[in-house]
């Protein structure tokens, strides 16, 4: 076997509610520790669903996903043929590792960011250079990842937004540095949380016009409130774009995630609207961080990442009252994905009382 397998610990997966509820006993639990959508999916995703006729079980669905392939073109303006689906942004970022990365290569990503590229590059073996953002606004270190890239380098990972801090990177800055880039190094700018972004035309998929060394992933898991339906898409040109499709297996998305994203993607009006209430929690919460003088980056997403004297505790003291946040991440700093407004209300009171406590 591999032996790289041996060291690669298991993700640890949110614990389900019900087991919470009852460990607690809490009749109520807000979940924001996996920055999931608690608004919920549009409606018109649950009839799509329903509407599939039972006699589709028995097939295996189109391979192409073509119903999706064409709803994304029409959202996005990009050429049909340029996407690639995945079971999840997970699959796809597995698919990428899997194509560019050998043990003689090394990755370099932002620290912090998303666990799943330092994972699929231990599995193959690559190294990773993890470069830290800044640490006083968050913001992406583009020179300090330009010096760690060398002649063994394949993938530069870049979240925009990025996850777990929230802070987005204007299109421009990517932009210029691509163009910094060897050619023979690709650029994937996962933009996860790309919808709650205020500028929506913060994309760096025009670059695509330009760049052969580019990919850009987007799932719908977190605007469109459809983690569970596990359905992730990429963009690339041809040549990265035919060799991931090599190793994909065939049937990757079912005729549910293929009916189910194309009625999410055609209800943009749904989106918006869910979009606009999240920013606007999202407002409130850095207000009352403020007036606590709690230091936090600004947020381009719908979850917050703010420092306190130990995450641990408040993560605890949140969970024991009923809101479940990410508090494993770092020791000093906590993530909370943005709730309802009676969530937020009792996760901010919860927090205040901790820093009012803390202080003394
Ligand atoms: C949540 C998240 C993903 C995973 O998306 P799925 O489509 O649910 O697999 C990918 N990238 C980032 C940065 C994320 O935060």
């Amino acid at each position: 076997m591999k032996p790289t397998i041996k060291n690669i610990q298991p993700y640890i997966a949110e614990a389900p509610v019900q087991a919470i509820q009852q460990a607690y006993h809490l009749d109520h639990i807000a979940r924001l520790s996996a920055n999931e959508n608690v608004y919920g999916a549009s409606p018109k995703v649950y009839e799509a669903l329903q509407q599939l006729n039972q006699d589709v079980l028995n097939y295996y669905p189109d391979g192409n996903a073509n119903d999706l392939r064409q709803a994304l073109s029409q959202l996005t303006g990009i050429a049909a043929e340029k996407f690639l689906f995945g079971n999840g942004a997970d699959e796809l970022i597995s698919l990428i590792s899997r194509v560019f990365l050998t043990s003689d290569s090394n990755i370099v990503i932002q620290a912090p960011t998303f666990g799943a590229y330092r994972t699929e590059a231990n599995i193959e073996g690559a190294e990773v250079r993890a470069i830290p953002v800044f640490e006083q606004n968050g913001h992406t270190d583009f020179s300090g990842m330009l010096n760690a890239i060398d002649e063994k380098t394949s993938l530069v990972w870049l979240v925009n937004p990025n996850n777990p801090t929230g802070v987005f990177e204007p299109v421009t800055d990517i932009e210029n540095f691509l163009n910094q880039l060897p050619p023979d190094v690709v650029l994937v700018v996962d933009e996860a949380y790309y919808d709650f972004v205020n500028n929506q035309t913060a994309t760096a998929l025009p670059l695509l016009e330009n760049h052969d060394n580019l990919i850009v992933v987007r799932t719908l898991s977190k605007a469109y409130g459809l983690a569970n339906l596990r359905i992730g898409w990429l963009a690339t040109n041809a040549a990265i774009h035919r060799d991931i499709n090599a190793i994909r297996a065939p049937y990757n998305l079912s005729s549910y995630q293929i009916a189910g994203g194309v009625a999410a993607i055609e209800d943009q009006d749904y989106l918006q609207k869910v979009v606009a209430g999240i920013q606007d929690e999202r407002t409130k919460w850095l207000a009352v961080l403020d007036s606590l003088n709690v230091p936090y980056y600004v947020s381009d997403t719908n979850f917050l990442w703010f420092k306190v004297a130990d995450a641990k505790r408040l993560g605890e003291q949140l969970l024991s009252q009923g809101v479940q946040v990410n508090s494993r991440l770092n020791p000093q700093w906590i993530r909370i994905a943005i709730g309802l407004p009676e969530d937020n209300l009792l996760a901010q009171k919860i927090t205040s009382k901790y820093i009012h406590t803390a202080a003394q």
